[in-house]
């Protein structure tokens, strides 16, 4: 059957990451979430004082960024990629609201993107993937045969963030959760490289009312038309 690029961009906390990951398991394709190596690199940043609260030095992360390996690989227990920061396993690290405030000043540096961005498109070369993040459709692959922009309600989506970290045991508060939703929104939409927008062959998916099942339904049968090259 022939393989096709799915790309799947949106705002923070949409679900993305849910429905490409059940998207690629039903068509046995690679999954790839872009948002875990920009938290990988901001992890490195936070723990070498790069960045902290009124910090950046962005010309030291510059520098260094040669020196950063990010990769994924699998966990063959359960048969998910997790992300590898210089050889050390960061999958449960980079999901605190701690990296989520420090993430999206990070992934505005155009050094940062330049290498993520190759490193992406790299993985995804063969096609048979699906991807992610805020850049997918624009910038990353911009002739994937499928993309696909979500969106929900800010208040929605913050909930969904909110009950995920306290599952993980983390102490959060859900206005903390909001407010770090809408900021990085903010930022992402504004910032001057490969800012997060709607591509122009996207198809837009507002989930705040549509129960997970119905999404995947949707994007699958897409992904199938497309695929079998009816649209
Ligand atoms: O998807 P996730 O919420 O984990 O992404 C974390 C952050 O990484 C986003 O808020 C955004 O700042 C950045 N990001 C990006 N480009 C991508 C994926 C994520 O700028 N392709």
């Amino acid at each position: 059957m022939r393989k096709i690029t799915i790309a799947i961009d949106g705002y923070s906390s949409t679900g993305k990451s849910t429905v490409a990951k059940q998207l690629a398991d039903w068509l046995e394709y690679i999954y790839v979430d872009t948002g875990a190596m920009y938290r990988a690199i901001t992890l490195f940043a936070m723990r070498n004082k790069i960045i902290a609260p009124e910090t950046f030095q962005v010309e030291r992360l510059i520098e260094t960024l040669p020196n950063v390996t990010v990769e994924f690989k699998r966990n063959n227990a359960t048969g998910n990629a997790e992300i590898f920061l210089n050889g050390q396993n960061v999958e449960r690290e980079i999901r605190t609201l701690e990296v989520s405030e420090f993430v999206s000043p990070i992934a505005t540096v155009p050094e940062v993107r330049k290498k993520l961005v190759q490193q992406q498109q790299e993985i995804g070369k063969e096609k048979g993937v699906v991807m992610d993040g805020r850049d997918i459709g624009t910038v990353v692959f911009p002739g994937a045969e499928l993309k696909i922009f979500m969106n929900a309600s800010a208040e929605t989506r913050a909930k969904r963030r909110y009950e995920e970290l306290l599952g993980r045991g983390d102490t959060v508060s859900f206005d903390d959760v909001l407010r770090n939703v809408v900021e990085r929104d903010r930022i992402d939409t504004t910032r001057e490289d490969s800012p997060l927008r709607k591509a122009d062959d996207a198809i837009e998916i507002d989930n705040s009312e549509m129960n997970l099942e119905d999404q995947f339904h949707t994007i699958l049968q897409l992904a199938k038309d497309r695929i079998a090259g009816r649209v």
